[in-house]
């Protein structure tokens, strides 16, 4: 498939792994870009800037195709240096940058002097059109259905892709809800150029996280989820564990729910704990609604080349011969 998307982002495919915390680690993004996608190393897992450097360097020496780097701007526990993270990426030679959360447009004349594309996440078509008028070169439409930070709208993929085809110029992936090759298909048809995955790379062989945790999600339906942080708002939707049921309690609770009324539940080192030890009860992890549609734990190049293949072969047989008579 050749869309504006593999043509700006010099890959094969037009599948991008979303920037996960604790799971872009060079492992799955050079597993991702080797199998003709856009891996993605997330910053914030390294603890320093210095860190981040030496695991863009190993990924690196395991892949020689382009691979981005996410930098998530959001709410966290101790205060994050963003500035030095920005430098490190910026003086390492990558070339693709995915940013979330916080408007990025501090960061982007960094970024653009070193010739870095610039991918925006935004979940709602205002921040997309922000994103195009402060000079990104692509957004991430991410519908109500995705892992992690939905925003506060709450309006799902069907609106949001069609909505982004309609008033945006630049190219845009969509991201949330899509694990399979009839997904690719449904974006593609909406007017994206392309599609972003994180929960579906979770559960891959190359995924650097405890089996228990990639089975468990192998196990659950769409109803597996929770959004939690409503009362914050900076909700984000994670897998509907005991913790997860605990937090929503607390924030259903009459009065104003305090962050630290939860952190000791949700505090991030305890979901890398998680998947390092596969105790799935001891904190909490991202996932999304596409749990519902994930029923093997496949390589990154076996999980993408029959997405591609049943988008293909959805695109030229199934709706080719509605069309054909
Ligand atoms: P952390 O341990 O600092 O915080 C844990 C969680 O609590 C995070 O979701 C954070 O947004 C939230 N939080 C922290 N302080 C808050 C406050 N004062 N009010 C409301 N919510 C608050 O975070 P971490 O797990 O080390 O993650 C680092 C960064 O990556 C954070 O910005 C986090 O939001 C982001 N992240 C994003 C995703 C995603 O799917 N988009 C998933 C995990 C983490």
């Amino acid at each position: 498939m050749k869309t504006r998307v593999t043509e700006m982002l010099g890959i094969e495919h037009p599948i991008v792994q979303g920037g996960m915390q604790w799971v872009g680690l060079a492992e799955l993004a050079s597993a991702v870009s080797n199998a003709g996608g856009l891996g993605i190393i997330t910053a914030l897992t390294q603890p320093t800037p210095e860190d981040l450097v030496k695991e863009i360097d190993k990924c690196r020496q395991m892949t020689d195709k382009p691979f981005g780097v996410n930098l998530t701007i959001l709410p966290t526990i101790k205060p994050v240096p963003y500035e030095e993270y920005a430098q490190a990426i910026a003086s390492s030679g990558i070339k693709i940058v995915e940013t979330a959360g916080r408007n990025p447009e501090p960061f982007l004349p960094l970024f653009k002097k070193a010739g870095i594309k610039v991918v925006h996440k935004c979940t709602s078509i205002r921040h997309a059109l922000k994103a195009e008028a402060i000079g990104c070169d692509m957004v991430s439409v991410d519908g109500f259905e995705c892992a992690g930070h939905p925003g506060e709208d709450d309006v799902t993929n069907l609106i949001l892709l069609p909505l982004a085809a309609r008033r945006l110029k630049i190219p845009y992936l969509a991201s949330g809800g899509l694990g399979d090759g009839s997904g690719l298909a449904a974006a593609l048809s909406m007017g994206a150029d392309g599609i972003n995955m994180g929960t579906r790379f979770m559960v891959t062989k190359e995924a650097p996280i405890h089996e228990n945790v990639k089975q468990r999600m192998v196990d659950a339906s769409e109803l597996d989820t929770s959004l939690i942080y409503r009362s914050l708002r900076n909700t984000a939707r994670v897998f509907k564990n005991s913790i997860a049921e605990q937090v929503v309690d607390i924030e259903s609770r009459s009065g104003e729910t305090k962050f630290e009324d939860i952190q000791p539940l949700v505090a991030g080192v305890k979901g890398r704990a998680l998947f390092e030890d596969g105790d799935l009860d001891s904190g909490i992890w991202s996932a999304g609604m596409i749990v519902g549609l994930i029923d093997d734990i496949p390589s990154c190049e076996d999980l993408i080349s029959r997405m591609v293949e049943e988008a293909e072969s959805i695109i030229r047989e199934r709706l080719a011969q509605m069309v054909s008579n």
